[in-house]
């Protein structure tokens, strides 16, 4: 057995390991921690404490892989729920699909019994507004919200700052290897926009017999790199985690247009082994780690991809 996730994942990583313990399966095991981080308002990224689009509107976006059957569910620009690392699981349970977004996410999550919540939290309505103020005119400020967005979207917010993800990926007792995400996505997205925390291959990634990545930070950039997969695809090839992880760093390190900034990657395989490495990232990257030798999880430093590596 084995859990990592993110330095966002405090709140509920305990709760995930107790029941990974008691020989939970790996995705509810992560999912009842997520679901303490989604509610957690000190974590300012994910669920009641991240962050709101342009508009002031939460929109959140969760994925969950099972990776022996390798089926996933995910959810994007969901409004008005706070569970929805919750809701994307049973997408995958439910329906022919893997994905729902926005209203028809929202939708489901209705009809399934999920209650409507109050997921944007009084500060950081104020931080949203009082950032937004800053930048609009008189005259935009009157028409709010009936105005041009797009040129917004370049200055708005430093996105190296204003945004994260809770990511977990656990081996269970079963040797299921699963992965699981939740986030509010970038600060002052555009409406709609979709990080990579809900795409499968991007984001997130898993396959019990090779191993499973999930990416915090830049999803502009995992989502052109397909950045989780070729991860794993390398594991299947016969590469090292490791070398599987400095692969998908080389990869995005290639791209040279476009927007641009940091990446973490996290990654387990399927022999015990886990990496967790930052890719541009001008902070200290930590995570949370444990296995079942370990008295108590431990909170760990990652590794600074070197970028002298890259060719
Ligand atoms: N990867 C997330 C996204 O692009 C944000 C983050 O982890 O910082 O929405």
């Amino acid at each position: 057995m084995i859990l990592l996730a993110n330095s966002e994942a405090w709140p509920g990583f305990d709760k995930t390991v107790e029941l990974l313990k008691l020989n939970a399966c790996g995705i509810d095991a992560m999912i009842a921690g997520i679901s303490e981080v989604e509610r957690e308002i000190k974590v300012r990224s994910v669920g009641y404490g991240g962050w709101p689009n342009m508009l002031g509107k939460m929109e959140l976006d969760a994925g969950v892989m099972d990776g022996t059957t390798r089926e996933v569910g995910s959810v994007g620009a969901v409004p008005d729920t706070l569970p929805v690392a919750a809701l994307a699981h049973e997408v995958m349970k439910r329906l022919p699909h893997v994905m729902l977004t926005g209203e028809g996410a929202r939708r489901f999550a209705t009809e399934i019994g999920f209650p409507v919540d109050e997921v944007l939290c009084e500060d950081s309505k104020r931080v949203w507004w009082e950032r937004l103020e800053r930048e609009l005119s008189t005259d935009e400020r009157k028409a709010f919200p009936d105005i041009a967005l797009a040129p917004l979207s370049r200055t708005i917010t430093d996105p190296e700052r204003v945004r994260d993800t809770t990511v977990f990926l656990a081996q269970d007792f079963a040797k299921g290897i699963h992965a699981v995400t939740s986030t509010s996505g970038w600060a002052w997205k555009y409406p709609g926009r979709l990080g990579d925390s809900p795409i499968p291959g991007a984001g997130f990634y898993a396959d019990s017999r090779y191993g499973a990545a999930a990416c915090t930070h830049t999803g502009e950039m995992t989502m052109r790199c397909g950045t989780a997969r070729s991860i794993v695809l390398a594991l299947r090839l016969g590469y090292s985690l490791r070398e599987a992880v400095d692969m998908a760093m080389e990869d995005l390190a290639q791209l040279k247009t476009g927007f641009l900034a940091g990446v973490v990657i996290h990654a387990i395989d399927a022999w015990g082994n886990h990496d967790v490495a930052s890719f541009q990232c001008p902070q200290e990257i930590k995570y949370w780690f444990w296995e079942p030798k370990m008295a108590n999880p431990e909170k760990r430093i990652a590794r600074k991809y070197d970028l002298q590596h890259t060719t």
